[in-house]
């Protein structure tokens, strides 16, 4: 299996804050099925939302993870605006 190495694609603004300050924060299920144990969640450091959280197993590369955690921040961040 080769991929293409891409550098991660550019997050969206916060639709909270507008910030585009984030960092990765790492989630651990012991409980979860072995497909499911770890989360990845993109978050702002404006205001401290969590994006949403991406479920994987503990086998899958850790960008990869971020990745696809990166994928769901943007879909969330103008097809569902939640605005205060
Ligand atoms: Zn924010």
């Amino acid at each position: 299996m080769s991929k293409e190495q891409k550098p991660s694609e550019d997050l969206k603004p916060c639709p909270f804050c507008g910030s585009r300050v984030f960092q990765f924060g790492y989630r651990f299920y012991p409980e979860a099925d072995s497909r499911w144990k770890n989360g990845t969640i993109v978050k702002c450091l404006g205001c401290r939302v969590d994006g949403p959280e991406y479920l994987h197993p503990s086998s899958m590369p850790k960008e990869d993870a971020e990745k696809a955690a990166e994928k769901l921040w943007n879909e969330r961040s103008y097809e569902e605006p939640m605005l205060f």
